[in-house]
């Protein structure tokens, strides 16, 4: 459950928690057409806090809506200080941000090309997204039977909301059978990417991830952890890759956001390497703690101080 805070941004207004509310007819309700984001802050060691790759977190916002003709009435500047100013207004040192473009009530048909652009930035305390345990010892994961959106079907690098139901459905059906996270293959049985992450295996000490032309989001913590693994000296291949690759990873991880760095100890029933997270999968986690919120300061570049 999310805990209440003080104030959500709406429109150019910090608001009370409880009025921030949308109508019944809100068009993008009925139909998904809408962008957001999910975005990290975190409380470093030097007691500061910082908004995690805010810049590149706020361009896709906007790259979403160019992807889905929504035109905002903020620009990216105002919609930057917007996070600043939510995190601020909620006393938060450290949580999570989900700003959204979204298409606001008027006519209910399709098209609607009047209605008003609307946009929010909510904030709120969010942990480990999978748990802390998953972030330590790994987690099961299962190949889903729903295919990720063919790339002419929906918009692979829109995060775009009607698009997760992709992701819902997957996720459903990953716990029901009693496993943590989904791993879902695009149209023509290629690994794809979680239902809130990208994925990554680990053979013979080479890191592969889908290449950006496949079905993938192109997420942010996947560039932060290609970058930081080449600083390491560590080869990374963009590529496509199958499922028996992922069966016969020596490790495998996800990465997101939310989900940070997510060791998978599981998939569908094969365990990946020795069933504990891998001593790559362990250095990355430890260096992108430390980048995120500890005291390498490496990437300053990355920070947004709040
Ligand atoms: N894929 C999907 C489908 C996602 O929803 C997310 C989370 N935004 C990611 C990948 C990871 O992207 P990022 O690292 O930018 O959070």
């Amino acid at each position: 459950m999310v805990e209440k805070l003080q104030k959500i941004w709406v429109d150019g207004e910090l608001v009370p928690w409880d009025e921030a509310k949308i109508h019944l007819l809100t068009h993008s309700f009925h139909y998904g057409l809408g962008a957001f984001e999910g975005i990290r802050c975190y409380k470093r060691a030097d007691g500061k806090s910082i908004v995690f790759r805010l810049r590149e977190h706020i361009d896709r916002l906007f790259d979403t809506c160019k992807l889905v003709l929504l035109q905002p009435k903020f620009s990216r500047e105002q919609i930057m200080r917007a996070c600043i100013d939510t995190l601020k207004a909620n006393s938060l040192e450290q949580g999570y941000l989900r700003p959204v473009i979204f298409m606001g009530e008027g006519a209910m048909g399709i098209y609607a090309p009047d209605n008003p652009v609307r946009a929010a930035v909510i904030a709120w305390n969010w942990g480990a997204y999978l748990g802390e345990d998953a972030l330590k010892n790994g987690i099961r994961a299962k190949v889903s039977s729903f295919a990720r959106h063919h790339i002419n079907v929906s918009l692979a690098k829109a995060k775009m909301m009607g698009q997760y139901t992709n992701s819902v459905l997957a996720k459903r059906e990953a716990k029901l059978a009693g496993c943590d996270e989904a791993i879902l293959l695009d149209t023509s049985g290629y690994v794809s990417e979680g239902s809130g992450e990208n994925l990554f295996i680990v053979k013979r000490g080479k890191l592969l991830t889908p290449d950006l032309g496949s079905s993938i989001l192109e997420g942010i913590t996947r560039d932060t952890v290609i970058t930081l693994a080449r600083e390491m000296g560590l080869v990374v291949e963009e590529t496509r890759i199958v499922r028996d690759q992922l069966w016969l990873a020596d490790e495998v991880f996800f990465t997101g956001t939310a989900a940070e760095i997510t060791p998978v100890r599981e998939i569908d029933s094969r365990v990946i390497g020795e069933g504990v997270p891998g001593p790559v999968t362990k250095k990355l986690q430890a260096r992108f703690f430390d980048v995120v919120r500890g005291s390498d300061n490496t990437h300053p570049e990355w920070l947004a101080e709040v």
